[in-house]
């Protein structure tokens, strides 16, 4: 019988069994194909992946700062600066990705990227803000936590695994995740532990900044698939990191010190009262600049890869408020959905937001401790209200979420205390 009528041969390029490498059959007795025919194909899965992601980069309508920070607005209260920073880098970003793409030619101007690092307290919104910027710009976003990471050949996770993340979130499309955003927290916490630069080996300090230099500056990198250690035996997907925008996040607890002794410095001779006059001392974040971070322990080669430096503002109580009820998910609105659930139309007397308020304020529990008092206060409530399915209304009052604290709070303060 003739072997083509058998199905054994490739049904791209029709050679037989003894004519290729291999041939690889389907499982479902469909036919058959060959190693080189699979290659090549996977090789044109790449090239249509790459000129869909052009096209869509150059059919991309760029959304304007006003529009971001619009959009921003819905979701953070505050943080106005750092809004507004955001929003003209992100702006820029993508205006570079259509230049990048439609300039194939390249002329001598070369518009550089525009990594951001944002300083703030914790609990301030700077994973919030990141977030939401991916969620409106709908491109593959991950988290990556720089305490983790340690210099090549040490425990602890290789810089290159951060990239493995973007690629998850790409759902492993390589086009998406060259585009995607990476947001790096904690980056405070690999600054230099000692101002001399390495007489100890400083694995988890300066050797993860000189390794993420690479990262950032844009490069190919060698990603391992499953992340973890880099293994020779392992298969890498290479990803370009050029169009990548990087925003690194850190609390950097007690760069106030640093930022308050350059001003001083600064402020020496004639005019140095009245500079001394206007700082605005309960702020001093708002005068951070680049040179504040190297004396914090950052290479300079890596603030030089993050041009757009930020601060956030620490939040007052009227801000926690406005936190409590105004986002478009607020955690008002999230507790009132789950009980609407159960048939329950949920309620906050004004003075029980205070009082949640006043506990996150006095504690320093920030805004990520607001959710911790809400889920306390409202716990027996949850655990009892599907079990009556009549409509019914709730109203939390002051009264009842101090007596559900004063039971239950303890551990919502016992790392503060
Ligand atoms: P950070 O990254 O600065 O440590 P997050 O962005 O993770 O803080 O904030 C923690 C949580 O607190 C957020 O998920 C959000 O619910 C709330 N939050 C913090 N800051 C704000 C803000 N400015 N506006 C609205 N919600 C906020």
């Amino acid at each position: 019988m003739n072997k083509k009528q058998t199905g054994d041969f490739c049904i791209f390029c029709g050679r037989t069994e003894n004519q290729v490498d291999l041939l690889v059959h389907s499982e479902l007795g469909l036919g058959c194909v060959c190693s080189d025919c699979a290659e090549l194909l996977n090789q044109m899965i790449k090239e249509t992946r790459h000129k869909k992601a052009v096209k869509e980069t150059e059919n991309y309508t760029l959304k304007t700062p006003s529009e971001i920070k619009a959009y921003l607005d819905q979701y953070v209260i505050g943080q106005d600066r750092a809004k507004k920073v955001l929003s003209v880098a992100v702006y820029n970003h993508f205006k570079r990705l259509k230049y990048f793409h439609s300039n194939q030619k390249k002329d001598d101007v070369e518009i550089d990227k525009s990594n951001i690092i944002m300083v703030g307290e914790t609990g301030t919104g700077k994973t919030l803000l990141a977030k939401t910027i991916a969620r409106l710009l709908d491109v593959p976003f991950c988290i990556a936590d720089a305490t983790v990471l340690t210099e090549a050949g040490y425990v602890g996770e290789d810089v290159e695994t951060i990239l493995t993340r973007l690629l998850q979130a790409a759902d492993y499309d390589v086009e998406k995740a060259k585009r995607g955003i990476v947001f790096i927290d904690e980056i405070d916490k690999i600054a230099r532990k000692s101002d001399n630069p390495s007489i100890t080996r400083d694995v988890s300090g300066e050797g993860v900044q000189q390794a993420l230099l690479k990262l950032l500056e844009g490069t190919i990198v060698n990603v391992p698939p499953q992340g973890g250690r880099k293994h020779p035996d392992q298969k890498y997907i290479q990803v370009d990191t050029r169009n990548i925008l990087f925003i690194a996040a850190g609390a950097f607890d007690g760069i106030e010190r640093k930022i308050s002794a350059r001003l001083n410095s600064n402020a020496i001779g004639y005019s140095a009262r009245e500079v001394r006059g206007k700082i605005d001392k309960d702020n001093l974040l708002q005068y951070i600049q680049p040179q504040d971070l190297k004396s914090y322990g950052l290479i300079p080669e890596l603030i030089g890869r993050f041009p757009v430096l930020t601060h956030l503002d620490r939040l007052d109580k009227d801000a926690l408020k406005r936190i409590l009820t105004e986002p478009k998910n607020s955690l008002v609105k999230q507790y009132k959905k789950l009980f609407a659930m159960d048939n329950v139309e949920l309620e906050f007397e004004p003075k029980a937001l205070d009082y949640f308020v006043s506990l996150a304020s006095e504690y320093k529990l920030g805004a990520r401790g607001l959710k911790g008092i809400i889920e306390t206060v409202v716990m027996d409530l949850m655990f009892s209200a599907p079990d009556d399915r009549t409509a019914r209304q709730i109203t939390i009052t002051a009264k009842y979420a101090k007596e559900q604290i004063s039971k239950h709070g303890d551990k919502l303060f016992s790392s503060k205390r």
